[in-house]
């Protein structure tokens, strides 16, 4: 079997790394020459938006996938006509249009942020400060503004070149928190537990895993990513990201692919979130989700940490994308295993053994502590 990704970015390059035991090979698809996963992978260069190439590249596939979100929905749906496309085109579609997605989550019972669109009508008892945010393609924080007042409205949505977007009152959250779940070409669905995250600049930097929360609220994110998995026909690992206020879970975006908040999965997982989707997709039994002890994963933004420093860092397991080196580009990460919480801030806050510095550690460690005390 040979699986085409569309997109060769880290995503693609670790699903081909999770797929290439069971015996599958890849193709990518990727405009850059020196596109991240060409080295696991047969990559084949070309425009997201070019259809022929495109086309001419899934006859050469038993099936496709993608590695991020931005891909042409209608260009999906025209390939799909031709081979099986995981996940469903549907749900691209959805997850790419910001409005949708929210209009989804609702009709599902699922709490999302007070929210409108713009251009249209505020209500007057709308809460801000809120956030304005483009309906396509912002992702890692990009395309959004704050709004601090009504009356500055008008300025944040002309920095945002008076796109088509969503306001959404800022949500007073206590943590931020992600499920990541897979759904099987049989329907079955199966969750991993759910993961705490810190952003910075809109971008994530730090994950633990298992989150501390209750079985109840476990049990209510695994049942919204039922819900959604099933209203989508869903095929695939997804990701839904949640803000907790109070204990109680609000929806913020679902990613119709594997996550970045999910990388903890490879050495943290009975089977990763990278494996998980290439066995759904390719009609194979899904693995087991469950944690094998307490995991944190650092993302390097920018510019990767000393290597010798990471390795040397007792149960880190390092992750170099092979990218270059550039501000905002995510480079890498490291995931600390270990089978207590409390062992992995010592080891972070163990500088004279490990040497693993920079700002992610720093977040950790202040994750840690209040991981700990939760
Ligand atoms: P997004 O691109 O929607 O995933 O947003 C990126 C990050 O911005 C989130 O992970 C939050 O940290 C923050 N954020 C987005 N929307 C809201 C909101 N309505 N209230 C508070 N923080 C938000």
């Amino acid at each position: 079997m040979r699986i085409g990704i569309v997109g060769g970015g880290q995503l693609a390059r670790m699903l081909a790394l999770a797929g290439i035991p069971l015996g599958i090979r890849f193709s990518v698809y990727d405009p850059a020459p020196d596109a991240c996963a060409g080295v696991v992978a047969d990559l084949i260069q070309g425009d997201f938006d070019d259809l022929g190439a495109l086309k001419a590249f899934a006859r050469q596939c038993d099936l496709v996938t993608f590695d991020f979100e931005n891909v042409s929905a209608p260009g999906l749906v025209e390939l799909a006509s031709r081979c099986p496309v995981f996940p469903p085109p549907l749900a691209l579609s959805t997850s790419q249009d910001r409005l949708k997605e929210k209009a989804l989550f609702a009709m599902l019972g699922v709490p999302v942020a007070p929210h409108c669109a713009v251009p249209g009508e505020v209500p007057g008892d709308f809460r801000f400060p809120a956030i304005l945010k483009t309906t396509r393609f912002g992702y890692d924080g990009k395309g959004q503004v704050t709004v601090a007042t009504r009356q500055v409205l008008t300025q944040a949505h002309a920095a945002l070149h008076e796109a088509a977007c969503v306001l959404e009152s800022k949500v007073p959250f206590d943590r931020e928190l992600s499920i990541i779940a897979v759904r099987g070409t049989d329907g079955e669905v199966r969750c991993y537990p759910l993961t705490e995250n810190v952003h910075a600049g809109g971008v994530l930097a730090v994950s633990i895993a298992p989150a501390r929360v209750s079985a109840a609220q476990q049990r209510h994110a695994e049942a919204i990513a039922h819900r959604l998995a099933d209203a989508l026909e869903y095929v695939g690992v997804f990701a839904i990201e949640f803000f907790d206020v109070d204990g109680q879970l609000v929806a913020n975006e679902m990613a119709p692919r594997v996550h970045n908040s999910g990388h903890w999965t490879i050495e943290g997982a009975v089977t990763s979130q990278f494996q998980n989707h290439i066995r759904a997709i390719a009609g194979l039994p899904l693995g087991d989700c469950a944690a094998l002890g307490y995991s944190c994963m650092l993302n390097w933004v920018g510019s990767l940490p000393d290597r010798s420093a990471a390795l040397r860092t007792p149960g880190a397991h390092w992750h170099d994308y092979g990218k270059q080196a550039r501000s905002g580009r995510k480079v890498g990460h490291v995931t600390l295993t270990h089978q207590s919480c409390r062992a992995l801030l010592e080891i972070l806050e163990a500088r004279s053994t490990t040497g693993l510095a920079g700002p992610p550690v720093e977040l950790a460690k202040g994750l840690l502590h209040n991981y700990l005390q939760r």
